[in-house]
């Protein structure tokens, strides 16, 4: 993503209205047709959410920590199956992060790092990070425990207003504007972040993973995906749903409005009433 000075806002708001433009083209059926999807799911990257627990319910959460409550953990045994199966069938990652929710959350989750690290004594250039709130004593003390080779990406959240975050919840299949959208042309954060691990199974991102947890998990491949499989058909159902889809790729933060309250569609509101009578006891 290039430096945006202040100085130059006004030819950065150009670009981006121009590339806002293109998008909206982009996504259209007969262009899709023509071209295929914009964006297609990592082979090099992955992001393994590896618990939906956190500590903080940021507004706004494109994981649904907030909006749909549960300590719903991926099993350390899917963890080694994915080890097991990138290594047996060569897969080369180039970066692995661990999120959530608050990854240290997850209550084996120096055992998940062991099991990580199979696969980065194997393959020493791939980068191992954890994705991290940086929020209390706990979170602190399971960080401070991590070897030297296992990055940190701590954003330091203090709470649960997140002004630079985006309308996850605005679904764009809510909006009339992208009636003639294929959403199998997902968005950038499939390149960019990679594809997605959850305790549901692998998705083009780990945020439609998050999304599938709220329909109840009915889309999650259940083994590694081949290296021809682009997950179209996941990310057609998915990104509908998924506020990112919108923009498509990054839009540096001074060019976005600051975003306080939470913004819900009206798909969104049905899914997670939907959600919470599934999950209420009687
Ligand atoms: S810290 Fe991250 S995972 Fe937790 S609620 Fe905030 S955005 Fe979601
Ligand atoms: S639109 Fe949302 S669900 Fe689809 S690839 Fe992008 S972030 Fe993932």
């Amino acid at each position: 993503m290039p430096r945006v000075s202040r100085r130059w806002l006004w030819f950065w708001r150009i670009v981006y209205r121009g590339l806002a433009a293109w998008r909206h083209l982009r996504i259209q059926r007969w262009t899709t047709r023509l071209l295929g999807p914009q964006y297609v799911r990592s082979r090099k990257l992955i992001e393994i959410d590896i618990t939906y627990l956190c500590n903080l319910h940021c507004l706004n959460c494109n994981r649904s920590v907030g909006q749909a409550r549960e300590s719903l953990h991926m099993a350390v045994a899917m963890v080694e199956d994915f080890v097991a199966n990138s290594l047996t069938r060569g897969v080369v990652w180039r970066r692995i992060r661990v999120l959530g929710g608050e990854p240290t959350l997850h209550p084996e989750f120096d055992r998940v790092i062991e099991v990580l690290r199979g696969y980065t004594k194997v393959h020493p250039g791939c980068i191992l990070e954890v994705v991290t709130n940086g929020y209390g004593e706990h979170v602190e003390a399971a960080l401070d425990r991590l070897p030297e080779d296992v990055w940190v990406d701590n954003s330091r959240k203090t709470g649960r207003v997140q002004p630079t975050f985006g309308p996850f919840n605005l679904a764009p299949c809510d909006d009339p504007r992208y009636r003639n959208a294929d959403y199998a042309n997902a968005c950038a954060v499939a390149r960019d972040c990679g594809m997605g691990l959850t305790p549901l199974g692998y998705y083009p991102c780990a945020v439609a993973g998050g999304i599938d947890r709220i329909l109840g998990g009915k889309f999650g491949r259940q083994a590694l995906p081949g290296d021809q499989d682009d997950l179209l058909a996941e990310a057609s159902t998915l990104c509908r749903l998924c506020g990112r889809f919108r923009d498509g790729h990054f839009v540096p933060r001074v060019l976005r409005p600051a975003l306080t309250t939470e913004l819900v569609s009206p798909t969104w509101r049905r899914l997670y009433a939907d959600w919470h009578g599934r999950h209420s006891t009687p």
